[in-house]
């Protein structure tokens, strides 16, 4: 294949900023077209929903790259420009303004939006979602002392708003359809833990409940009427019933996607001239050895790297055990893995100190590990799991066994 003299890239966010970054650091000369339909510089989203949400840190501190460093990338920035259309015969991404751009190789970063709800009345303006800066600043306009917010959703978007809201004076209802909290990432014990630390903080955590409609009291205020005919009235209701890949793109032009663009590891589709990085990818992961799609910032960075490489043809690999991580309060959890089913966990420190590591065995190997106030015990877990140590639950249940002297086996 001929070497790449322009490289375009849609989508401006966290995977696609740091697709063009590598490609300068890898010494790639030629043309790169960065194309986002926001007209922020890319930026890191998860202090949306804590510093940026509540005031303590600005939009620009946000930024993947500042200013001076993105400069120096010497991209062709297409800020506030939405790609309409793809064409792989003759390579050509159409835009929504301006000149159709030509490709040698083009990179698919067109992360996720937002899920939203299809209820009666849920387009009242104070019915509101959270993905980017613009969302941000909307709702903390609305975050004053006193307020009442609903929040409907408790993953960990919902749960993280509803933890800024509370440090900020807000009287907090979180309503959950399923039977307990964050139920798609976190364990049951996890799940408990967390309902327990918001209810701790004066949130009223609903789990099991379901809305029927949202009624319009006024411009300000809204009411949202539950399914068991309860009303709540709130100043605001911030939506977080999760996300779905933005795969329009990629399926108008006959890639293959399933609950996202199939790649491999480092990003390739099916077609040679076409990569795909962050969340929008259903991946192979070596490690899980199977295809997942991840929605976290570390995956956005690091599959991108991955992704920049193999569309210059280099070398490449990327396999990363997953990483998330949710501060909530003054709790930091973290977890490792994507477990297909969650067993018993061997616990290593107390829940009722608020700092514990759980782990999660498939028989004598780490399956996945959650940890609250623990992030050391992370490090250490992600060199167990990642070199497939074999582990003794006696040993790490022991709060006398260094961690570090697993890594002997
Ligand atoms: C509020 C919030 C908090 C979070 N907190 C955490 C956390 O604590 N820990 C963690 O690990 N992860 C967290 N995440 C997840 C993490 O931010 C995402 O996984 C990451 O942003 C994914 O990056 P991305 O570049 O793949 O996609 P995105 O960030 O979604 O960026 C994609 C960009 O492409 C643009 N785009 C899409 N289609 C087009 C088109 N056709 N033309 C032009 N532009 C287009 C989109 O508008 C968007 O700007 C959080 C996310 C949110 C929203």
């Amino acid at each position: 294949m001929e070497h790449p003299e322009r490289i375009v890239v849609i989508g401006a966010g966290q995977a696609g900023g740091w697709v063009a970054k590598t490609l300068r650091d890898e010494g790639f000369e030629g043309r790169i077209d960065l194309v986002g339909d926001e007209s922020f510089l890319p930026y890191e989203r998860p202090p949306l929903s804590k510093a940026v949400l509540t005031g303590e840190a600005a939009d620009e501190t946000t930024l993947v790259f500042d200013a001076a460093t993105f400069e120096s990338l010497k991209v062709e920035w297409h800020g506030g420009v939405r790609a309409t259309s793809i064409d792989r015969e003759t390579r050509t991404v159409e835009l929504d303004q301006g000149e159709p751009l030509r490709y040698d190789r083009l990179v698919l970063a067109t992360g996720s939006r937002v899920r939203r709800l299809g209820l009666p009345g849920a387009d009242h303006p104070r019915v509101r979602y959270l993905r980017d800066l613009a969302d941000s600043a909307a709702i903390r306009e609305c975050l004053a002392p006193e307020r009442r917010l609903v929040v409907v959703g408790g993953g960990w978007i919902g749960l993280e708003v509803a933890a800024s809201a509370r440090k900020l004076g807000l009287e907090v209802i979180v309503l959950e359809a399923g039977d307990r909290l964050c139920a798609r990432a976190l364990p049951p014990e996890l799940s408990a833990f967390l309902a327990g630390q918001h209810r701790a903080r004066g949130v009223d955590v609903r789990l099991g409940v379901a809305i029927e409609s949202f009624r319009s009291t006024t411009p300000d205020r809204v009411q949202v009427v539950m399914a068991a005919g309860e009303t709540l009235d709130a100043d605001l209701v911030v939506v977080g019933i999760g996300v779905v890949p933005d795969t329009r793109l990629a399926e108008a032009a006959g890639l293959e996607v399933d609950n996202g663009v199939v790649t491999d590891a480092v990003g390739r589709t099916g077609d040679p001239f076409i990569f795909a990085c962050g969340d929008v990818t259903s991946h192979h992961n070596p490690f899980l050895d199977r295809r997942v799609r991840l929605e976290s910032w570390a995956n956005a960075q690091n599959q991108a790297i991955a992704a920049a490489r193999a569309a210059l043809g280099l070398e490449s690999t990327y396999e990363d055990v997953p990483w998330f991580w949710s501060d909530q309060y003054d709790l930091n959890v973290q977890m490792l893995g994507v477990p297909s089913g969650w067993r018993e966990p061997v616990m290593r420190g107390d829940m009722s100190d608020n700092a514990f590591t759980a782990f999660y065995l498939d028989g004598d190997r780490l399956d996945a590990v959650v940890a609250v106030n623990n992030a050391r015990d992370i490090k250490v877990a992600r060199r167990l799991m990642e070199r497939r140590i074999p582990v003794d639950a006696a040993r790490l249940a022991d709060p006398a066994t260094k961690l570090q002297a697993l890594l002997k086996g």
